[in-house]
């Protein structure tokens, strides 16, 4: 990637509010800058929706809700595979958009575009899947239609760790279910939403269907949003306190809810894994994202017979990894997204380090512009330090010990998060025991990469409530209507 692609790819994107259909400024005039992480620099500056803009959004949501609801499942499910395949064919700016905005290697980037594109195919081909059920109640005197309707306007908050798949993930089951919809990007990284709402109106979407508010005043805007009557439902994912308030705000029209929260996740290494296996699952599961995903492997939890073979290969990969601008070749590990990640990952480290862990790599911010954080990796880290209870969101591995079964379930039950589990061993039973003690949305058993369109993505625990992705993901925004009939041979 050039700079000359740099420069034509900003130049030629969205940069206004999408509401109604069509893109406008903010109603009180400002503008916020968009800044590359690896740089400090802006990238360009984009429209700060008002509290008003957020209501003028659900306007128009609430007015295109009942003619989109009415749309042939076939066409809902033909404008989002347009979507799907209009994204492959800018998969190049896409990724580079990612890349900029957020920081993560453009190999990853690229990545991200096909699993997050993956959302609109396969919620393309769920739309016309959508049923119901007829059937006798037990007396034989009735008949029970049991039917699914959309759950009307819907309200999306997303992060800015996954620009393109966090939104992608919401809006195509809304979408296939035949729902309305506003997202609130983050602040951080408005500029992949724009450019997919630019794509999906390409598409044919009709206005009105999809706005797209981006802001600096979160809770401002979202606080009305949320009080209006006509909203039926608000997805977000992000931190669990932001989730909490927001399931609370939520209560008082008593909203329907899907919350993608936090993470801590356990990857346990037990003695008789294929340790090569445990290493490559470490790497994606630890470092994919530069360590910032929800997803992330977050305490490693090794069998004392392996630890040391399994720490010191473990190193050695890490110690290879380049660390520089997403936009370079052989990058494996970009920038964080801001001085406030590149401290808390350090205070983490620090305190685990105060407590006794042995480091075996890195430890520290890397000097110059952009906000770096040196690949890490600690051992023998103390039960009492912060970094196990606390999401670290950077490229730092953590290592505890154990000796027993018992002991390492225990260990990484051990926390109030519940999103995913990695889990390496070559016993099936030991595989299946793990299945049903771990307290997990989600497991890895032998690999570490869980996310897949096709599955059920969710936690359990602090990590949230419902699923996205899968044949689950479009029932989030569903209603269903159960309607008694007497017996036709009464
Ligand atoms: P965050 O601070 O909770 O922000 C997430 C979103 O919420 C952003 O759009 C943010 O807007 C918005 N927000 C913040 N305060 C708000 C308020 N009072 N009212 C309404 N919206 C508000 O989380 P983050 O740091 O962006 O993302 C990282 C977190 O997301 C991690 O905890 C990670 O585990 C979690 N995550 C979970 C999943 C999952 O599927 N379970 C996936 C990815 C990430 P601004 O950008 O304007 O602040």
């Amino acid at each position: 990637m050039s700079v000359d692609d740099e420069a034509r790819l900003l130049g030629g994107l969205p940069t206004g509010l999408l509401i109604g259909g069509e893109w406008r400024d903010a109603s009180g005039g400002e503008r916020f800058d968009v800044l590359d992480p690896s740089t400090g620099s802006v990238l360009v500056s984009v429209a700060d929706a008002t509290p008003e803009d957020g209501i003028a959004a659900l306007d128009a949501a609430a007015a295109a809700q009942d003619a989109w609801a009415s749309t042939a499942p076939r066409k809902r499910g033909e404008i989002l595979r347009g979507a799907w395949q209009l994204m492959q064919d800018r998969k190049d700016d896409l990724a580079l958009l990612m890349t900029l905005e957020m920081g993560k290697p453009i190999a990853e980037a690229a990545g991200e575009v096909g699993y997050g594109s993956e959302f609109f195919r396969w919620f393309s081909e769920e739309a016309v899947r959508i049923t119901g059920r007829y059937g006798v109640n037990p007396e034989g005197s009735g008949r029970t239609i049991v039917s699914q309707h959309p759950v009307g306007p819907c309200y999306f908050i997303t992060p800015w760790n996954f620009p393109l798949a966090m939104a992608t993930r919401k809006i195509g089951p809304a979408l296939a279910a035949g729902c309305t919809v506003v997202v609130k990007p983050a602040e951080l990284t408005p500029l992949t939403t724009l450019l997919t709402a630019r794509i999906l109106e390409e598409a044919g979407l009709p206005a009105g269907v999809l706005n797209v508010v981006p802001t600096t005043r979160a809770g401002a805007l979202t606080e009305p949003v949320l009080r209006d009557p006509r909203l039926r439902k608000l997805s977000f994912t992000g931190s669990t306190p932001v989730g909490k308030r927001l399931i609370a705000q939520a209560a008082e029209n008593v909203l329907r809810t899907s919350m993608e929260l936090g993470g801590n996740a356990p990857f346990l290494v037990f003695d008789d894994a294929d340790l090569d296996a445990a290493v490559t699952g470490a790497m994606l599961a630890k470092f994919r994202n530069v360590g910032e995903a929800c997803t992330a492997a977050n305490r490693f939890i090794v069998h004392e017979a392996v630890a040391d073979e399994f720490a010191e290969r473990l190193t050695a990969k890490v110690a290879a990894l380049k660390v520089g601008r997403g936009t370079e070749d052989g990058v494996g590990i970009g920038p964080l997204i801001n001085r406030a990640a590149v401290s808390k990952a350090d205070d983490l480290v620090q305190d685990a380090i105060g407590r006794g862990a042995e480091v075996r790599l890195g430890g520290g911010p890397v000097d110059g512009p952009g906000t770096f954080y040196a690949p890490t990796v600690i051992d023998r880290v103390d039960a009492a330090s912060d970094i196990l209870r606390t999401e670290i969101f950077g490229p730092v591995v953590s290592i505890v010990r154990f000796t027993d079964e018992a002991e390492a379930v225990r260990i990484a039950n051990a926390t109030e998060f519940g999103l995913v589990s990695y889990v390496f061993t070559k016993d099936l039973a030991r595989g299946q025991r793990m299945i049903e003690r771990l307290q997990t949305g989600m497991m890895g058993l032998n690999v570490g990469v869980i996310s897949n369109a096709s599955a059920p993505f969710g936690g359990v625990k602090q990590s949230g409530i419902g699923r996205e992705g899968g044949a689950e993901g479009i029932h989030e925004y569903l209603d269903t209507k159960y309607t008694m009939t007497p017996s036709p041979f009464a």
